[in-house]
């Protein structure tokens, strides 16, 4: 069996919340391993947009620059390896990885983020990051005024396709079967000129310019780019073996400190929110995350002698 090895802080993910947070406490000098499998949620975008000093830049250019600015902390590394169990013991914190290795650290942080669950309609998986988008403000500048299909049904359909008003002046609202909508939200989206589209989509497919969806009816519409209000899976498994509370939705609680109901461990990044995902708001959580799990590491440390 293979040695547990002590550690300061453990950090699993490491793209945005996880390298942020890796760098705050390289500059802290703590002994700290992130963890990470390199899938970052926004890996299928050309283009990370709405970020201050790097706007446009490319997701994998970003992460790259993240850990080469890890390099003057020695305190720091990271392991390309899943971490498959986490269990809180005695104060501390047992990692296993898939790798067979077991740390035991006196922090974590989780910043493994979430998956988008698209709809199993033949042909949105492939345009997904690209032509299909689920957010205007890292997408919508770079296809504004072009018309805009939205796949959206329920309250929150009318919500998103409201806001995306400011965008693009010609939206056709796809609810894929019946829509559940007020009469009274079904006038307003028509005072604004958007169709709203019930019957089921049967598939979509790219063109030159965009895409054609074709519906079950056997009619079909072009439009330039689409926008999905996709589900979002959280990863939350380690968080559930930690003890951590979860919202309704999956995303772990925390506090304002980013730490969870569990003393010690700390959450950043998607999984920490139902709905403010972007690389920015990740970045802040991971700092705030390790700050914090430093000044308890220092303060302890500081009451014990
Ligand atoms: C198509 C698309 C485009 C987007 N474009 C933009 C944009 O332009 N601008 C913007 O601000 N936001 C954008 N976003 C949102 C952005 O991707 C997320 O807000 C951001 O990636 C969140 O960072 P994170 O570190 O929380 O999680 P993620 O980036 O999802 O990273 C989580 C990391 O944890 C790793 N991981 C998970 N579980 C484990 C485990 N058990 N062990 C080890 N590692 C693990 C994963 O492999 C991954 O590397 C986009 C999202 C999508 C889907």
């Amino acid at each position: 069996m293979q040695q547990t090895i002590d550690i300061d802080v453990a950090v699993v993910g490491g793209s945005s919340a996880g390298l942020a947070a890796a760098l705050t406490l390289g500059r802290c000098g703590r002994k700290a391993v992130i963890f990470d499998t390199g899938r970052p949620r926004n890996k299928p975008a050309a283009h990370a947009q709405n970020l201050f000093t790097r706007d446009g830049t490319p997701p994998l250019e970003l992460l790259r620059i993240g850990r080469e600015q890890l390099v003057p902390y020695p305190s720091v590394s990271i392991v390309e390896t899943a971490v498959t169990s986490a269990i809180a013991e005695n104060g501390l914190f047992i990692l296993h990885t898939d790798t067979g290795a077991a740390y035991r650290a006196q922090r974590v942080i989780l910043a493994t983020g979430v998956k988008d669950d698209l709809p199993d309609i033949p042909g949105l998986a492939a345009l997904w990051g690209s032509k299909l988008v689920h957010c205007p403000y890292c997408h919508g500048w770079e296809i504004k005024d072009l018309p805009v299909a939205v796949f959206a049904n329920g309250p929150m359909a009318y919500e998103f396709t409201a806001v995306l008003t400011n965008w693009h002046p010609d939206i056709i609202l796809c609810t894929n079967g019946p829509a559940g909508l007020t009469a009274e939200q079904m006038q307003q989206l028509a005072r604004n000129g958007i169709t709203v589209t019930e019957t089921p989509v049967e598939k979509v497919e790219e063109t030159a310019g965009g895409m054609q969806i074709s519906f079950a009816d056997g009619t079909a519409v072009r439009r330039s780019a689409a926008y999905i209000k996709s589900g979002l899976i959280f990863n939350n498994t380690l968080a559930e073996q930690l003890g951590c509370e979860l919202t309704e939705k999956g995303a772990v609680k925390i506090n304002h400190v980013q730490e969870t109901t569990v003393p010690g461990v700390f959450a950043a990044g998607d999984i920490s929110s139902e709905g403010a995902h972007q690389v920015s708001i990740a970045i802040a959580g991971g700092h705030m995350a390790a700050g914090m799990c430093n000044n308890g590491l220092a303060k302890a440390a500081f009451e014990q002698k």
